[in-house]
């Protein structure tokens, strides 16, 4: 006898995350549910990008509202559930700090009170983020590094995670976090630095000329590459036991060397076009981050494959591909 597919919900599908996630899932079989906050009208460009767009069952979720998760989850009855869904720009949330902590903690507290409401055995996720962490100094950060969130995004992805864990310990669910360090990919939105630096590069590179205005060059960041980074995610859900996970490459490199490699894939020294503006600079920046993916090595037989030098070189080979016309090709199989 044939064993049924399982059925995953992917709250937040539409994201970069979302869609890498989705076109997994799918190559295990899997019957793939994912929500936008608006379905009708969410464009799914990421999907399609993928080859997941027509192949997943979509739905409109609210998930501030507890009806909304609540629904969505009796409806689809997922074995497995990934929540992705929320501002994830540390940038803006400065500027929306109440919509983010509402859109990362109100959401997952509502997503577990659902699951608790429904005595439900689905396992879940929650996108964790490095940023909870703060700087890590020279010590790659790990599963028991204090948290110390330096923006109001952060605060909420700590907040979530606790939350995670409270329900974990208090009502027995099968709720883990991924602990992520920065992932990139051509499905990056284009309000992230690492594919504003992609498409600036490329389009000074095609257009011979130009400029691109940014922040602190010296900032220091773990870049990995994203489609990688949802495998650890599923991973993390076949474990008999959930727990918390540190997902990185190890490696460590400036936001300057990042803008180095972009720029050089294109033949360009970087100086010649990147002007700094101090006015971009955030209130309280971390100065470096990077963690130590041990703990995922051994108990998920998952390691980063891609480092930063690809990953900037990877994204700008995308941009300009973009620019001359051609179609966007999915890499998540590189
Ligand atoms: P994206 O920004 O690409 O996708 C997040 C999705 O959340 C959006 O597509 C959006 O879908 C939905 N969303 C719900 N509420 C809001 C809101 N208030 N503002 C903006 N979007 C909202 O994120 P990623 O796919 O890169 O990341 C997935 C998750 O992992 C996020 O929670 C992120 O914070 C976290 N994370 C990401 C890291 C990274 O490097 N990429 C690192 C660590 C954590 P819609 O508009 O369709 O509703």
């Amino acid at each position: 006898m044939t064993k049924s597919p399982k059925t995953a919900l992917i709250f937040g599908i539409s994201g970069q995350d979302g869609a890498y996630l989705a076109r997994l899932l799918l190559d295990k079989n899997y019957v793939v549910h994912g929500t936008s906050r608006d379905a009708e009208s969410s464009m799914f460009s990421s999907l399609a990008a993928v080859g997941a767009g027509g192949k997943v069952t979509l739905h409109s979720a609210a998930l501030t509202d507890f009806r909304s998760v609540l629904q969505t989850i009796s409806k689809v009855e997922p074995e497995e559930i990934y929540n992705l869904s929320g501002q994830s720009s540390v940038g803006l949330s400065f500027q929306q700090p109440v919509e983010t902590l509402e859109s990362i903690a109100t959401a997952t507290l509502n997503i577990l009170e659902a699951l608790r409401f429904l005595g439900a055995r689905t396992r879940f996720y929650n996108a964790g983020s490095s940023e909870c962490f703060g700087n890590t100094d020279d010590v790659p950060a790990d599963e028991a590094t204090p948290f110390h969130p330096r923006s109001p995004y952060a605060v909420a992805k700590a907040t979530a995670f606790w939350e995670v864990a409270n329900y974990r310990e208090s009502y027995g669910l099968h709720a883990c976090s991924g602990i992520l360090f920065n992932h990139e990919s051509p499905l990056r939105p284009i309000r992230f630095v690492t594919r504003k630096i992609a498409a600036a590069a490329a389009r000074i590179g095609r257009n011979g000329g130009g400029e691109l205005v940014l922040g602190d060059l010296s900032v220091r960041r773990d870049w990995g590459w994203a489609p990688e980074y949802v495998e650890a995610m599923w991973a993390m859900l076949q474990l008999p036991e959930p727990e918390d996970f540190v997902i990185a490459t190890g490696e460590v490199n400036s936001l300057q060397d990042f803008v180095a490699t972009a720029f050089a894939t294109q033949g360009l020294q970087w100086r010649d076009h990147v002007r700094i503006d101090p006015t971009l600079f955030r209130p309280s920046e971390i100065r470096c981050g990077f963690g130590n993916a041990a703990m995922a090595r051994n108990k998920l037989d998952w390691a980063a494959r891609t480092r930063m030098r690809e990953v900037a070189e990877r994204m700008t080979v995308a941009e300009r591909a973009r620019l001359d016309g051609q179609s966007f090709k999915d890499m998540s199989s590189r």
